[in-house]
């Protein structure tokens, strides 16, 4: 057997037994899907969504990408941010981060990832730069990485709230709350880093006066 195969044999498996658990399961989904959170998450394949939050199918609308980052040039990111918040009117988005990213150490050497990779990693090297002084104190290499997690994980969060996008819903809606989670790979457990409410007054150069 290919080893593709097996994932259409197992969603056979888990099709039946949703149904036999639920009959009327995928009818419920198929006709709504009314998620609370947006979900901005790294593609790591080891920090699935709704696995690790215990939430099922139609409880998270998710978006994923390496390292997480919230660029503001992301057409991508951005379409799913508009989404959430002005159609589903998540009321929640959760950045989410993992300790032992590989795209934050790979944004933390010098080596050349070539194009496209160089491009992306970049903007994890504007974060590095902007936290230098606090990261290079670091002498443990495992330990600087994991502080740069959180620190990206803050950064993008911060980024979400320079978006009109969110702004407008904070001003019109009051909501969604913004927050910064790291995920932990040897213990499974989201430790939370960050969080901006609805409404948090941010750096006037990039608040929107006529939304
Ligand atoms: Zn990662």
């Amino acid at each position: 057997m290919k080893t593709y195969e097996r994932l259409l044999i197992e969603n056979k498996v888990w099709a039946r037994e949703k149904i036999q658990a639920d009959p009327e399961y995928f009818n419920r989904l198929a006709q709504l899907q009314t998620p609370e959170f947006l979900w901005i998450g790294c593609s790591d394949s080891r920090v699935p969504a709704n696995e690790i939050t215990n939430t099922q199918p139609g409880e998270i609308f998710v978006h994923r990408n390496i390292a997480n980052m919230v660029v503001h040039t992301d057409v991508n990111l951005l379409s799913v941010l508009d989404y959430a918040v002005t159609y589903l009117k998540v009321k929640h988005i959760i950045v989410c981060g993992h300790y032992g990213c590989g795209g934050i150490k790979a944004a933390m050497n010098n080596h050349d990832h070539k194009q496209v990779l160089n491009m992306w990693l970049r903007n994890i090297k504007d974060v590095y730069r902007l936290h230098r002084e606090e990261l290079e104190t670091f002498t443990n290499e495992e330990a600087k990485t994991d502080r740069l997690v959180e620190l990206n994980v803050r950064e993008q969060v911060t980024h979400l709230a320079k978006t009109s996008i969110i702004q407008r819903a904070w001003q019109n809606e009051q909501r969604p709350d913004l927050h910064g989670w790291v995920y932990g790979l040897k213990d499974g457990i989201i430790k939370p880093v960050f969080e901006m409410k609805a409404g948090t007054v941010i750096d006037p150069l990039y608040t929107y006066d006529d939304l």
